[in-house]
């Protein structure tokens, strides 16, 4: 196949292109670099089958027939997003737009990436795919909430009205290496933290949950979604639950940091809780993820410890 990765030099968007090319197809890969690094394709660039503009798919583009469109571009930390509002709301709604009516014109399978934050501050627990959430539609996160849920809508449109084969993908907090060491995520700066010997910073009491899904488990969870006929959207990350509090402890105990712990405010709209129930992709999909928390951290250790040498920041 030849495929398009919008967003693919970012952090999934990256992994998904190399994914790609091991599984043989050509791929695409269009990224505005906005919050995306040509670094993350480091591994890829030079692949014969590997081909990257720098576009901005808010514009209408085309970049000849594809058989397959993954649509990952849009920023996606709670520091990008919120620094970068209207550019989230532009890249859910004209950008997914764009991306839908090429799918249409090359007659290609379209599979959008969305999140888990289409529940918002859920109130069932864990989420099922059935849920439609707990959203506050005008908070700090409603830039990229409301986006992600306006790019779902818009792809079931597509595909009730216009008959496009569409996939949508519902993910949950998911790390590994190429997470921008300044994304302000928990697992990045927990990790950058504890390596250069800084105090890490605990949002409110450190008792709220998150689940984590190493990167590869995740992937493979897509390559299975975007196999299958499933038009739905399908939860997919790693439903082992963890406090923000263990989350650090357990970072200190991979990194062997002498780090201490500090409690800092809690930021507004925080959700409390957040697992997916994915029972949806363990029947369909016969997929479930493989890579416990601690493991997973011990992968990123060389991938945080090597960028951190490029910046100057550790001793290489
Ligand atoms: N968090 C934290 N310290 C940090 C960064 C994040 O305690 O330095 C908390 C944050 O408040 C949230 C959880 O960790 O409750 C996950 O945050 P992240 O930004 O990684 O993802 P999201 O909130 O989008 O799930």
């Amino acid at each position: 196949m030849k495929v398009l990765v919008t967003g693919g030099a970012g952090f999934l968007g990256s992994h998904l292109c190399e994914r790609m090319l091991d599984d043989g197809h050509t791929v695409v890969c269009v990224d505005n670099l906005s919050t995306g690094h040509e670094d993350n394709l480091r591994g890829v660039a030079d692949h014969p089958r590997f081909h990257f503009e720098k576009l901005d798919i808010c514009h209408p583009f085309d970049c000849g027939a594809v058989d397959y469109i993954f649509h990952f571009a849009s920023p996606a930390s709670p520091i990008d997003y919120t620094r970068l509002g209207l550019e989230t709301l532009d890249a859910g709604s004209l950008g997914t737009r764009n991306c839908l009516e090429l799918a249409l014109r090359h007659r290609a399978r379209f599979l959008l990436a969305s999140t888990s934050e289409c529940y918002g501050d859920p109130e069932v627990h864990p989420q099922p795919e059935e849920y439609w959430g707990h959203v506050n539609p005008i908070g700090l996160r409603s830039v990229y909430d409301e986006s992600k849920r306006f790019a779902e809508a818009l792809t079931m449109a597509y595909h009730r009205y216009r008959g496009l084969d569409t996939r949508i993908v519902r993910i949950f907090n998911t790390y590994g290496p190429r997470l921008q060491l300044d994304d302000g995520r928990v697992i990045s700066n927990f990790l950058r933290q504890a390596l250069l010997g800084e105090d890490l910073t605990v949002y409110g009491s450190g008792n709220h949950t998150r689940s984590f899904c190493y990167v590869t488990d995740l992937i493979e969870g897509i390559v299975r979604l975007a196999a299958s006929g499933e038009h739905l959207p399908t939860n997919l990350g790693n439903p082992k639950e963890f406090t923000v509090l263990e989350c650090a402890q357990l970072v200190l105990a991979v990194t062997g940091s002498a780090s201490e712990l500090v409690f800092e405010e809690l930021p507004k709209d925080d959700p409390r809780q957040r697992c997916p129930d994915i029972s949806k992709a363990r029947r369909l999909l016969d997929w479930e993820p493989k890579i416990g928390l601690r493991t997973g951290l011990e992968l990123c250790l060389g991938h945080f410890r090597q960028r951190l040498a490029e910046a100057g920041l550790l001793q290489p």
